[in-house]
């Protein structure tokens, strides 16, 4: 109830002549969707098939949601990471800021192309892309920032379509980053 008088009040506190100059912007993302791994371009269905790799390495025994990451360079080299989950929760990390930290302390200097990301859990078959969290976002947009170009990222499931944005930025619209500070 508190809360609903709350929003009453701001309400009320918006002058009309505000109101009549709001406008209405819409964000929109483009993705590609690919049908099976398969229709992927031949050096990202190998980048896939690292995440997969390394999403089966993951270290999970407390959820068992195992999820891999492969990042490819502009040199072609291909760097992974997966979950490391602990005991004590938070102080587990997610495989996507495992593989972009991973990254950035081995090739400091190089660009980073393009990322896949994929995830399996004994509970159910993943078919469909499952997205990354919002403080992974958050991280790999600071190295796309970093390096000035946009790294695309492959989402996929434990099967089925792969998800495609060409910019960590078409993940975190109105995100914030260092040229606030
Ligand atoms: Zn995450």
């Amino acid at each position: 109830m508190a809360r609903f008088v709350l929003v009453l009040r701001l309400l009320l506190a918006i002058p009309t002549t505000n109101i009549s100059s709001l406008k209405k912007q819409k964000i929109e993302i483009a993705l590609e969707v690919f049908e099976t791994i398969s229709e992927l371009p031949t050096d990202i269905q190998k980048l896939m098939n690292k995440a997969q790799q390394a999403r089966e390495n993951a270290y999970a025994p407390y959820s068992h949601f195992r999820v891999g990451a492969a990042i490819l360079m502009a040199s072609g080299e291909i760097t992974i990471g997966n979950n490391q989950e602990n005991a004590a929760y938070p102080s587990g990390l997610c495989a996507e800021r495992i593989a972009i930290f991973h990254t950035g302390a081995l090739f400091p200097n190089e660009k980073m192309v393009a990322m896949a990301i994929t995830a399996r859990t004994p509970n159910q078959t993943l078919t469909e892309p499952i997205g990354s969290c919002g403080a992974c976002r958050q991280s790999m947009a600071e190295y796309e920032q970093k390096q000035k170009s946009p790294i695309a990222v492959y989402f996929m499931g434990e099967t089925g379509k792969i998800v495609k944005v060409a910019s960590v930025m078409d993940l975190l619209p109105l995100g914030f980053d260092a040229k606030y500070l």
